[in-house]
């Protein structure tokens, strides 16, 4: 079961209500309970109603940013959230493509959706001993510390990294699809410490 904390439930809730777009973060975990999401953090972003495609340099930056924190990558990197507007959490295939691309290489990663409708998605993706897919339960756990309610600081968030488009195109040039065969991303994916 894929939890999250009151505070990263009602983060979500919100973030997914500011606007027309799919939202997408990275998932932030404790290291004794690496499926219970204690907070979500968006990056910079280009977002359609069926689309999120976040930037390669800003998730740079955010892993970054949380290993400066003392974070390992299982804590920040395994857990892709990201919303729908429309009333299905069921992900498609640009969903499944990116998750591919991006989440393949480590050794476990877990998509989860959430659709404006209230329906959820979840699913891990388990690469040891054979690739896997289980599907999961979401829930909400009030049986860990959480703080409360910031939704000053969670608008910020959104005004600072999300960006809609009508007429964003898979072949922009703006935000070209890059490989991600760089040495950091090598770095990302190491084996769980
Ligand atoms: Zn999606």
């Amino acid at each position: 079961m894929l939890t999250f904390s009151p505070t990263a439930w009602a983060k979500l809730l919100f973030l997914r209500d500011l606007g027309p777009t799919e939202v997408g973060g990275f998932g932030i975990t404790e290291p004794d309970d690496l499926l219970c999401v204690r907070d979500i953090v968006l990056v910079e972003q280009q977002c359609t109603e069926t689309f999120v495609s976040f930037d390669d340099l800003a998730v740079a930056e955010f892993f970054d940013q949380q290993i400066d924190a003392g974070r390992h990558p299982q804590q920040f990197a395994r857990v892709w959230v990201h919303t729908h507007p429309g009333s299905s959490a069921q992900p498609s295939s640009v969903d499944e493509e990116t998750f591919a691309r991006v989440f393949g290489p480590c050794d476990w990663a877990v998509m989860a959706i959430l659709a404006r409708g209230g329906e959820t998605y979840a699913q891990l993706h388990w690469r040891q001993g054979g690739a896997v897919r289980i599907p999961m339960r979401v829930d909400v756990r009030f049986d860990v510390p959480f703080v409360g309610s910031d939704q000053e600081a969670w608008q910020a968030e959104y005004d600072a990294h999300v960006h809609p488009h009508c007429d964003y195109r898979l072949s922009d040039p703006r935000w070209p699809q890059q490989e991600l065969d760089d040495p950091f991303f090598d770095r990302l994916f190491e084996p769980a410490l």
